[in-house]
């Protein structure tokens, strides 16, 4: 049963959105989805003009924490075909990360409701292409005015589009981190809450100091293992095309959407995956040795994301510049979108 929700139009923009020259995120949607949680059951759910939201200073999200957002992307294809990608994922992952930060749930109902009347308030937005897409952006925090510390009795949900273009231009630098750490077993690291990205700025600004654009979190017991990037799951690619990535099993990771993408072209593929724990230094060994050809990240975002060289432990290990499986699985991956490639029929949402 769909969710019934209220809709206030805004004015047209104004000016025209240049695809060619995105800014990333600076951009919004004329219009965004609200619901609201209170007497223990999600109210009055619309979409309403973009505007500042009004709230307490008391607000608990802002002192203790209790918000977490997702991000996904919708997507136009030449032919005109509009449509979301793998809502329901992001959907279970928002209700995961809810749980782990005592949240109520969010119906599938009222998010996919939400989603798609917003979408259609918003059909000005989808780009005229697939290398361009809108970045859908939830935002689900306590907001309580009150000072105790306990899980809030109200919440807000917020969703907001941006457009977006591709997020780096170029390969990027990572630095590996070895000091700070971001998720420890039975933390919040597999929950997508606002303050997991708070603590990692420090490290980018660590990463930025060396001439690097991101941040490669290892364990946070030994320092040892590799867990991801700030915003990216991470893949390590060996000279017979064996692809190595973290397990979810450490309980540190978070469990990246486009991680599950790229495992599934890579078993079409015919590649042979192996979801484990990696030592840093069998990383670097195996870079000098030739023996890992390419580390790319994952994410909604940049979708894949080739790693030019590491930095640890003040020394730079540069890895070769061709990047033909992260290529490969890229291709892939634009031909689901491009609807050339079967994928799972689920993963496409029409609007
Ligand atoms: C969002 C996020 C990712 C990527 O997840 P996708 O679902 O692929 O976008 C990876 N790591 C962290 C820490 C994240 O917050």
């Amino acid at each position: 049963m769909p969710w019934s929700i209220t809709i206030q139009q805004a004015p047209p923009r104004p000016e025209a959105i240049i695809w060619e020259e995105l800014p990333f995120g600076r951009i919004f949607s004329q219009h965004m989805a609200v619901a609201e949680y209170k007497d223990g059951k999600w109210q009055e759910a619309r979409v309403q003009p973009f505007e500042p939201l009004s709230l307490s200073p008391g607000t608990s999200a802002l002192h203790y924490g209790q918000a977490l957002f997702e991000g996904f992307k919708a997507y136009q294809r030449p032919d005109g075909f509009r449509f979301v990608f793998r809502p329901k994922d992001h959907w279970q992952r928002l209700n995961h990360s809810a749980h782990r930060l005592s949240m109520p749930e969010v119906p599938y109902e009222l998010f996919i409701s939400l989603l798609h009347h917003l979408l259609l308030q918003e059909v000005a937005l989808f780009p005229p292409n697939l290398q361009h897409a809108i970045y859908i952006r939830p935002v689900y925090f306590a907001t309580d005015p009150w000072l105790g510390v306990r899980p809030s009795e109200t919440y807000m949900l917020v969703i907001y589009l941006t457009p977006v273009g591709p997020y780096y231009k170029d390969t990027i630098k990572a630095y590996v981190e070895t000091e700070l750490s971001r998720a420890a077993s039975g933390g919040t690291g597999t929950a997508k809450m606002a303050g997991n990205y708070a603590a990692a700025l420090l490290s980018g600004r660590k990463a930025q100091a060396k001439g690097c654009q991101v941040s490669l979190w290892l364990d946070a017991f030994q320092h040892e293992y590799v867990e991801e990037f700030s915003t990216m799951n991470v893949f390590f690619v060996q000279r017979d095309s064996t692809l190595i990535t973290p397990s979810l099993e450490r309980g540190t990771i978070l469990q990246g959407i486009t991680r599950d993408t790229i495992l599934y072209l890579a078993y079409e593929r015919g590649l042979s995956v192996e979801e484990r724990d990696i030592s840093i230094h069998e990383v670097i060994e195996n870079i000098t040795h030739g023996r890992i050809t390419e580390i790319f990240g994952t994410g909604t975002a940049a979708t894949i994301m080739p790693i030019q060289s590491l930095f640890y432990e003040d020394k730079v290990w540069e890895l070769p510049p061709h990047t033909p499986i992260a290529q490969m699985l890229l291709t892939d991956y634009k031909a689901i979108l491009q609807g050339d490639l079967k994928g799972n029929p689920e993963w496409i949402w029409p609007v």
